[in-house]
């Protein structure tokens, strides 16, 4: 028997500029479940801008601006997260994340754990989450990874760089109101549109794509290119309005299908190495024209037209070891290379094969 994917989707969506301050309604809603306090986890960028004080701070709300640069989100900083508040407040009755995939990830990942015992180590994998974790929010205000839509939260542990992935991890309400990616800089700006147009390409490739992903990814490519490649190409105001779109449309076609070698190189670079997602799909996806011909083609287009320069030989630093590390990272997501190669990936991939991959960066 064939079995079919069931995905749950976002609850509540609202989307255009301006919508941020539709928040302190959307929460009003929910404020007396549990603790009747809400916890807003907020990109450190947004500490004393104007966006600080349009957050709808309670009495009694708790409020964390966590540094996302140093490193992506951890088992750790999850678990101390969620203990810290606990003991101090309780359980809070939602969780608001407001910041770009790092700390959408966070605000997913910490609403599981209020409910769940333990630590987040024990829930990485499919569906291991045991119970309902609490309501939770994502206002996204750099756009790309589709983390905003995506039924996974990813987290770095000890032993694996691993989604909490369930149904339950999906947001119960996301505010996309593109005035807030206005200030990303250029160069994010570049790295984090490439993750979906990375998304899309590999949902596209690859055996789990099927009408459903197709329409996703095909709408979610025509926003990149008018936005990279168009006209009117570069960070506007108008251009912002359509990356919001085609992140979560890239998002909800990768739920459908699946992302693929790239996406399998990216994540040896930045378990073994600390390289961020998006960035490290960049440095990957430059290599790949003999998976993604057209894509890879394309992508040098739009690395000329904004001028950016991805480094090179970067190989030459690697130790052996390194290679290898990177390259089990890499094989062990075997749902990848079954989506991107085929069901006989096995005959055709190997560990010797992903070296030689990694030692083309
Ligand atoms: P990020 O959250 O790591 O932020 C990148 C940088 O942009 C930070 O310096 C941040 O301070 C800054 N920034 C964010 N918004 C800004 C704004 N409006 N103005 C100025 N600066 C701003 O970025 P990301 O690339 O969105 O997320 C990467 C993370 O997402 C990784 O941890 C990766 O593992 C995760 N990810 C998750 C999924 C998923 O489905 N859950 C998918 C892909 C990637
Ligand atoms: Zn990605």
């Amino acid at each position: 028997m064939q079995v079919h994917k069931n995905f749950k989707n976002i609850e509540k969506v609202v989307y255009g500029r301006g919508s941020f301050d539709m928040m302190e309604s959307i929460l009003s809603e929910r404020r007396n479940d549990n603790a009747k306090f809400i916890l807003f986890v907020v990109d450190m960028y947004f500490k004393g801008k104007d966006l600080e004080k349009r957050i709808p701070l309670h009495e009694g709300d708790e409020i964390r601006f966590i540094d996302v640069d140093p490193e992506e989100p951890t088992t750790e900083l999850i678990d101390a997260l969620r203990d810290e508040v606990l003991a101090a407040k309780g359980i809070p009755a939602g969780v608001v994340g407001i910041g770009g995939g790092s700390i959408m990830d966070i605000a997913k990942a910490v609403s599981l754990m209020f409910t769940n015992e333990g630590s987040s180590t024990l829930y990485q994998g499919l569906n291991l989450i045991k119970k309902l974790g609490i309501y939770h929010l994502g206002v996204p205000t750099i756009s790309g990874t589709g983390a905003e839509v995506s039924m996974t939260a990813v987290l770095t542990g000890p032993e694996k760089k691993l989604g909490l992935k369930c149904d339950w991890t999906v947001f119960n309400q996301v505010i996309l109101d593109p005035e807030l990616i206005a200030s990303v800089p250029t160069d994010k700006w570049f790295y984090t549109g490439m993750d979906t147009y990375i998304h899309c390409v590999e949902s596209e490739n690859g055996i789990l794509n099927n009408a459903f992903s197709h329409a996703y990814a095909e709408q979610s490519l025509k926003l990149c290119k008018d936005i990279y490649l168009g006209e009117n190409a570069g960070q506007t105001p108008e251009n912002d309005d359509k990356l919001m779109v085609a992140s979560l449309m890239g998002g909800l076609s990768l739920t459908y299908s699946e992302v693929g070698v790239c996406h399998a190189l990216s994540y040896g670079l930045s378990k073994i190495l600390g390289e961020k997602h998006c960035y490290a799909n960049c440095l990957a996806f430059q290599h790949l024209e003999d998976y993604y011909p057209e894509g890879v083609a394309e992508f040098r287009t739009m690395l000329a037209k904004h001028n950016v320069v991805l480094p090179t030989g970067l190989s030459k630093n690697w130790t052996p070891e390194q290679i290898n590390a990177m390259a089990h990272v890499a094989y062990n997501l075997h749902h990848m290379w079954n989506h991107a190669i085929g069901t006989d990936w096995k005959e055709k991939i190997t560990i010797e094969l992903i070296e030689d991959l990694f030692r083309r960066f």
